[in-house]
Order: structure tokens, then sequence, then C-alpha cells
């Protein structure tokens, strides 16, 4: 008897998205909705699917996310991370401004 649920498809994660919710972007194969969990880790990639990309994903994703490729640098996905523009600095995103901050 085989049990369902079986992963053998190639690990993906979802199309690049442009709306900014801190969900998960993992879908199970192309055009299938994406994980609807709150994104927890943001995991720089090296992808030969896609080059250099950024990946939201939730804790069961993440080694999904980071199978993908060779993995750059990642850190808790907070505040800034997935919004645009944004700048990646190591433990966390900032966004980028190009003013001082406000005092
Ligand atoms: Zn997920
Ligand atoms: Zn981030």
């Amino acid at each position: 008897m085989r049990g369902g649920g079986v992963m053998n498809d190639k690990p993906r994660v979802g199309e690049p998205s442009t709306d900014h919710r801190p969900v998960c972007a993992f879908s199970a194969k192309p055009g299938a909705p994406q994980c609807v969990e709150r994104a927890t880790f943001h995991i720089r990639v090296i992808s030969i699917e896609w080059g250099e990309v950024a990946l939201a994903t939730c804790d069961a994703h993440a080694p999904i996310a980071r199978s993908t490729g060779i993995v750059h640098d990642e850190h808790e996905f907070t505040g800034c991370c997935g919004m645009e523009p944004v700048v990646w600095m190591g433990d966390h995103c900032a966004l980028f401004v190009t003013e001082a901050e406000p005092h």
C-alpha cells in the first residue's frame, strides 16, 4: 500500500510575487496556490532556476527553500523583509532609504 503525499516532485517555491504579504512563498508546483503559513525565515539563495533570490518561507518549508540552490545567507523574517525596496543587511532587511533617519 502506498502512502499519499509522497514528495517526489522537484522542490520549488512559488513564482516571484509582487505582493508583500509576510507569507511563505512555497507552492507545490507552478501555478499552485502558495502556502498560507506566516513566513518565519528569509533565505537568500543562489538558484540555477532564478539566480539570486530571497525566499520567504515558513518553518516547514525552510528546508525546501534551502534545497533550491546554494544558501548565501538567511535570517528571521521580520518587519521589512519582503518589502520593496529593501536592502539585505545580513541578519535583517532594512528599507532602502536615501535620507538619514528622522530626528
Ligand atoms: Zn510554507
Ligand atoms: Zn529579510
